[in-house]
């Protein structure tokens, strides 16, 4: 799982989600729900959320919590179920596979006992590597925390096949891709560097490249065994290069 650099709600967005909750207060006094609200009168903020939400996804919209399947649905972090004052707070919405929404999380949203904080990360808002490690030899997260345990339950992060089999084939393929990046980078090939060197910033490359990174810089000797000489050689050029970080999303 990636962190998400979320993009501020542009003016527009606001006034439409103020307009939005202006709407529950009659629909509400009607007799109706917040979730009718969403669901038939917030046509106009979802298509932008959703546009907003896309923007932040790397590269090909993907899931936000899965990274693997297309992004379809706009996911309530907090549920409108538990929190309705929340379904028009920019800040709450992710996006997310309808299989993510749908089926696994649904209403679910765990929380601390004793402190009330969530137990599922929202990587808009918080490093996902504080509590997840991704596991290069297996392909499977390992959690470092409650909230790491939580989220790859509630996801089925480690026990969907499809997961696991789709980052195993990512390692594989994204090996290839830094040998090659660097043989460009070598050979003064800036044009191919540059285009193979945005593939890897992406989706599904970012997060399997963010844990071969944490592997180089936190555990060197793990790293001269597990990559083969070209492969280590250009991943210690890449964490060294001075643009491999993500470009920063755009400003609304
Ligand atoms: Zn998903």
């Amino acid at each position: 799982m990636i962190p998400i650099q979320r993009i501020p709600a542009p003016d527009e967005l606001t006034q439409e989600l103020e307009h939005c909750k202006t709407k529950v207060t009659t629909w509400v006094a009607e007799g109706k729900t917040v979730r009718d609200v969403w669901s038939n009168g917030a046509k106009v903020a979802k298509c932008r959320i959703r546009q907003l939400l896309e923007e932040m996804a790397p590269g090909r919209k993907r899931c936000m919590y899965c990274e693997d399947n297309l992004g379809t649905d706009i996911d309530h972090f907090q549920p409108i179920a538990l929190a309705p004052s929340r379904a028009f707070d920019w800040l709450n919405h992710l996006l997310a596979c309808s299989y993510c929404n749908s089926n696994l999380k649904r209403d679910a949203y765990p929380c601390d006992e004793d402190t009330g904080e969530p137990l599922l990360i929202d990587p808009t808002a918080e490093d996902p590597a504080d509590h997840l490690t991704l596991r290069l030899g297996s392909c499977q997260y390992e959690a470092g925390t409650r909230k790491g345990t939580e989220t790859v339950r509630v996801f089925g992060l480690n026990d969907r096949q499809e997961l696991v089999r789709g980052r195993t084939t990512t390692y594989t393929t994204c090996r290839g891709l830094l040998a090659q990046w660097h043989t460009y980078v070598q050979e003064g090939e800036e044009a191919e560097a540059a285009d193979l060197a945005q593939a890897l910033r992406e989706q599904p490359f970012a997060e399997v490249l963010r844990a071969m990174e944490y592997t180089l810089c936190d555990k060197p000797h793990v790293a001269r065994r597990l990559f083969k000489p070209p492969v280590h050689a250009a991943l210690i050029e890449w964490v060294r290069a001075p643009d491999r970080m993500p470009e920063p999303a755009p400003q609304a």
